[in-house]
């Protein structure tokens, strides 16, 4: 047993991830990197989840954050603490009836970056030591898969992608981006290796904590400015 073992025994709201952290070298986090101003928590970051329902100005914002317009999104799953999004829930089918696999999206730059350094870190490699070796791991992960494939369900059936989630899932690591997606969206203890990439991120970026920009005073512009958007962006 470890530390991550006393889940109970934390404050209401507060959720010890299941698996034990992995060390990740330092020198992941990417040159020019200030040195973390704090340690990794031993508590998944939270995102705020409490509004899934697009906003009116929702797609411009995620639009604005990937640099394109965004496809088939069907809601935000996850929010900044100052109202952006952070990971896009996107239907199963896009408008052209190409399937697309990737519910959960990330939009957020400061995540999307960050993520990067750690997978350029060697993160990934470590993981799937790990899923290899541990059954423990290795079952928790088939769980997620599979509560990947639920979720994407409630948006709809698609047949060939029905056995498909993201990231690698289950036995591979591929992309830290989906994995983490999945588990800001889900909140922690449903995809074990995502809430590891949020708690390695924390020093850098973290879904709490505000490092948008510009910063939440320039959002607050009156919604009645902008177009409602009820359309997908898709076409
Ligand atoms: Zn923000």
């Amino acid at each position: 047993m470890d530390q991550f073992a006393a889940a109970s025994r934390q404050p209401e709201g507060v959720v010890q991830p299941s698996v034990r952290p992995i060390a990740v070298p330092r020198q992941g986090l990417g040159p020019g990197q200030p040195s973390p101003p704090e340690a990794r928590p031993t508590v998944v970051p939270l995102a705020d989840r409490s509004r899934p329902a697009l906003a009116a100005d929702d797609l411009d914002l995620m639009a604005a954050q990937l640099g394109r317009p965004v496809r088939a999104v069907h809601g935000v799953a996850a929010r900044c603490a100052c109202g952006r999004p952070i990971v896009a829930r996107t239907r199963p089918l896009l408008a052209d009836s190409s399937p697309f696999p990737t519910t959960y999206y990330l939009t957020h730059p400061g995540a999307i970056k960050a993520i990067g350094r750690l997978e350029s870190g060697g993160l990934m490699a470590e993981m799937n030591q790990r899923l290899r070796t541990d059954p423990e791991l290795a079952a928790a992960m088939m769980r997620a898969h599979l509560d990947y494939l639920r979720r994407r369900q409630e948006l709809g059936q698609v047949p060939a992608i029905s056995q498909i989630s993201a990231g690698g899932m289950p036995r591979r690591v591929k992309c830290l981006h989906a994995l983490a997606a999945h588990a800001l969206a889900a909140g922690p203890d449903v995809n074990p290796l995502g809430d590891l990439v949020l708690i390695e991120l924390a020093p850098v970026w973290r879904p709490d904590r505000c490092s948008c920009s510009p910063g939440p005073a320039q959002l607050a512009q009156p919604a009645s400015a902008k177009e409602t958007k009820t359309k997908e962006n898709d076409g």
